[in-house]
């Protein structure tokens, strides 16, 4: 299958800080690609990359129709614009408008930034709310709302835009745990209907039972990638095997109740 995404030599730097030391991937069309690593280890950078809200200092990055070679000096607007339209992020805390409406958060996007007709984008945004499992709830208020009904509105908003690659940023990972499962469901849902997903998160049973592929990121370097089978399952890498075995077991080794 032809890829959505391709990562080549992607660098980037916070003042003397580098954060992204060559960093390369494709992403097949209709594939879900599951990122994992530690804290700090660039993860949300590299993310945060493909739709250039933080522009790369070096690599050339195609995400579906769009290209740019960030190490060719500033994008033009307009190119940086059809870039950045090729995909949407799903974020760790939706950041819903608290004045509007279910319903308003998922058209506004459509609406004022696509010029959509708003009948169109209305009925667009209800078969999504449908889909996530809010269709009763569109004209609700975000704080009449559970965490996780909240993050399925930002998963609804998020694909409103018609993404080519829905791009996820530890999207359960600010959530009560009772409420995780119902969100990780309609993430595996959008992956059997054929989303192309690149997913940041820590909880590795989506990874295991989800990713095509996974990412093990350490020090801003794509340590080990693979099926998760491979990276999960007999991971090659010691730094890949010690990730794995503390965040699967928090309390071997370092225990605070020794
Ligand atoms: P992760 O998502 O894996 O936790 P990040 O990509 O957020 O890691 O961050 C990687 C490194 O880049 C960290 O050292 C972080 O402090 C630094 N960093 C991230 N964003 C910025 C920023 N906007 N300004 C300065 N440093 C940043
Ligand atoms: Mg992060």
């Amino acid at each position: 299958m032809s890829d959505l995404v391709v990562v080549e030599g992607l660098r980037k730097s916070f003042g003397e800080n580098e954060v992204l030391r060559g960093v390369d991937f494709h992403v097949p069309a209709g594939s879900v690609t599951v990122v994992i690593g530690p804290s700090g280890s660039g993860k949300t950078t590299v993310l945060r990359s493909l739709n250039a809200l933080e522009p790369p200092d070096a690599g050339v990055v195609t995400v579906g129709d769009a290209t740019i070679d960030f190490g060719a000096g500033p994008p033009k607007r307009a190119e940086l614009a059809r870039f950045r339209a090729q995909s949407a992020m799903v974020f760790q805390s939706h950041n819903l408008f608290p004045h509007l409406t279910t319903l308003r958060n998922v058209t506004e996007g459509p609406v004022v930034v696509q010029r959509k007709p708003r009948a169109d984008a209305e009925a667009g945004a209800r078969e999504l709310l449908a889909r996530v499992g809010l269709g009763d709830f569109a004209d609700r208020y975000p704080h009449e709302l559970s965490g996780g009904q909240q993050q399925r509105v930002g998963i609804a908003r998020a694909l409103a835009l018609e993404p080519k690659v829905v791009l996820f940023d530890e999207p359960t990972s600010a959530l009560d745990p009772e409420l995780v499962g119902d969100v990780l469901a309609v993430m595996k849902d959008l992956a059997a209907e054929g989303w192309t997903m690149v997913v940041v998160t820590h909880e590795i049973a989506f990874a295991r039972h989800v990713a095509d592929q996974v990412l093990f990121v350490d020090g801003g370097s794509i340590v080990e990638s693979g099926p998760p089978a491979r990276v999960i399952g007999s991971p090659e890498h010691p730094r890949t095997r010690e990730f794995l075995r503390r965040i699967l077991d928090p309390l071997e080794g370092s225990s605070p109740f020794d």
